[in-house]
Parts: structure tokens; C-alpha cells; sequence
């Protein structure tokens, strides 16, 4: 039997039957600010209850990463974590996949959800990672 899959927490990512996944941040309808994840309280302003749910984009661009080669207690390695910015104009924090030997500051990547660990009670736990997009693809 497959175990079970649970999300590494509620309302960080959605993951629509029909359409690819996306991550959820917010945006304050008082001074336009655009965070992730999302909040009850605008961290630009500090107004609270001012921010809608926004669909965040799937793609963006490389802005910095690393590679651990030495794990930490439940992780395996290698695996790279860094910085990507989202055309909304946000830097979103996010582990990495793909090739990581290939990974490369500026290049395009995408978002994906994938188990990465097991929790305490053996269930496969789902994150977002965001991997390189092939070059020459378009698909939006
Ligand atoms: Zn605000």
C-alpha cells in the first residue's frame, strides 16, 4: 500500500485536479504589497484582514542557491535550496530539483509539488520545489 501523502503545511501550495500547481501568496488591498505565504496581516503596513488570496506565478528566475552535500537528521543529500523571483515581484525561499549539478543563477525554473521526507508517522510529506525548465520550452 501507498502511504500516505500528507502536505508539509495547509495552505502554502494548491494542487487543482486539472490545471498544473501553484503557490499561494497574498496580496494587501491597502497598499499592494505581495507576500508569501499567505497572511491575515499585511507585513508591508501592518493592516490586518486586507489581503486576498493571489495564485502566485509558476515560473521565475534563479536568483541564488546552494547545494548540502551533508545531511541533516531525516533528509537525504545532495539537495539545493535557494531564492526565486516571481514576476509579482516577490524573492520566494524554495528547495530546488532537477539536475542539481546543472543548476545555474538566472535560468528559468518552475514549480512542482514532490514528497521530500516522511514524517513521524511514515507518511510521505509534500513540499514545493522548483526545477529547471528545459531550454527551448515553452509551454506556459
Ligand atoms: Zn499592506
Amino acid at each position: 500500500m501507498e502511504a500516505e501523502l500528507v502536505p508539509v503545511r495547509e495552505g502554502l501550495f494548491a494542487a487543482p485536479d486539472n490545471a498544473p500547481p501553484y503557490l499561494i501568496g497574498g496580496r494587501c488591498t491597502v497598499c499592494g504589497a505581495v507576500r508569501f505565504p499567505w497572511r491575515t496581516r499585511c507585513v508591508a503596513c501592518f493592516s490586518s484582514g486586507t489581503v486576498e488570496r493571489l495564485p502566485l506565478s509558476r515560473r521565475g528566475k534563479l536568483y541564488t542557491f546552494t547545494v548540502v552535500r551533508v545531511p541533516p537528521v531525516g533528509y537525504e543529500t545532495p539537495y539545493a535550496f535557494g531564492y526565486v523571483d516571481l514576476p509579482e515581484g516577490l524573492r520566494v525561499f524554495a528547495l530546488l530539483g532537477g539536475d542539481l549539478e546543472a543548476l545555474q543563477i538566472g535560468q528559468t525554473v518552475e514549480l512542482e509539488l514532490a514528497p521530500y521526507k516522511r514524517d513521524r508517522l511514515g507518511r510521505r510529506v509534500l513540499g514545493y520545489r522548483f526545477v529547471p525548465v528545459p531550454t527551448g520550452a515553452r509551454r506556459a
